[in-house]
């Protein structure tokens, strides 16, 4: 039996490590983290500006480059994260989101999907007969993958390398899985690109499923870098799902 998902699973892989030379020291004001002062500190080498002279606080001083729309000092600061629990249709969609990203997802030609996972779009969840009815279709679906497989590689006996045989039945019977079939992905991104991603992600335009792991990505972000995620507001929106708006637009 397949597993089926119900929310996606968001993990850190990376942060930046920053090192300060120690001919241009700054003076730190405020609690941060090596990403938030490895953008103050590109930031402050515009204007030879280390010795803090508005006396402000790491994470003030990003608000400020944020609200003047200076958002090229964030994209020094790459985070890395790892999403499982995701459909296919989700990494679609996110995989659409170009600069300043790296992405490396999971193989559907060299992976064999049998024992695939799933899921369960966040509309459907709750209620029972539904629930029943999309399972019932993803099923059906894995069977028909199954079968399909094993004819392919039959069909294709006499190649005699079982590795590419392998590879030119699973590539040919995925058509037939769902867009719901579960993946995993690994997603690089500088700050700058993860806000522009969130804004439009997490909003209340945004597919269910994505906005649901792009609020989960934006919590777990706003914890790790508060200076340039913090200007993100999670709310509840009128269809009772969570949303984000953020205060500093596509800087
Ligand atoms: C609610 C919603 C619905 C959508 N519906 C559809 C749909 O029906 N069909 C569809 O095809 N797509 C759809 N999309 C995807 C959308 O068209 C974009 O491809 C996606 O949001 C990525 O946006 P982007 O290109 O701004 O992002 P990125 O690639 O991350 O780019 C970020 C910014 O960098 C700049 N940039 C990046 N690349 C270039 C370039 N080559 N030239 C110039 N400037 C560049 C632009 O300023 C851009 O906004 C949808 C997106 C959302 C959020």
């Amino acid at each position: 039996m397949p597993h089926f998902y119900f929310e996606p699973t968001v993990t850190l892989l990376a942060r930046p490590s920053f090192t300060m030379p120690v001919h241009l020291p700054v003076n730190w004001i405020g609690e941060s983290t090596d990403g938030e002062r490895l953008a103050e500190f590109a930031g402050r080498v515009c204007y030879m500006s280390q010795h803090n002279p508005a006396k402000r606080a790491t994470r003030d001083y990003l608000d400020n480059i944020k609200k003047q729309g200076h958002g090229s000092v964030l994209e020094h600061a790459n985070y890395t994260l790892l999403l499982e629990g995701v459909s296919r249709s989700l990494t679609h969609e996110l995989v659409r989101h170009r600069a300043g990203f790296a992405y490396s997802q999971l193989s559907q030609r060299y992976v064999d999907e049998s024992d695939a996972n799933f899921v369960v779009p966040p509309a459907v969840i709750g209620d029972t007969s539904l629930e029943a009815a999309w399972r019932e279709q993803i099923e059906q679906a894995q069977r028909a993958y199954v079968a399909l497989v094993e004819k392919l590689m039959e069909r294709y006996g006499w190649i005699p390398d079982r590795v590419h045989r392998r590879k030119m039945s699973r590539e040919a019977a995925r058509a037939v899985l769902p867009n719901a079939t579960e993946t995993k992905i690994v997603v690089t991104a500088n700050a700058r690109a993860w806000r522009t991603m969130l804004e439009l992600r997490a909003s209340e335009g945004a597919e269910l499923e994505i906005r649901r792991a792009a609020i989960a990505m934006l919590r777990l972000l706003q914890c790790e870098a508060p200076g340039f995620f913090s200007d993100f507001e999670i709310y509840e929106a009128d269809d009772r799902r969570d949303a984000a708006r953020v205060i500093y637009h596509k800087v």
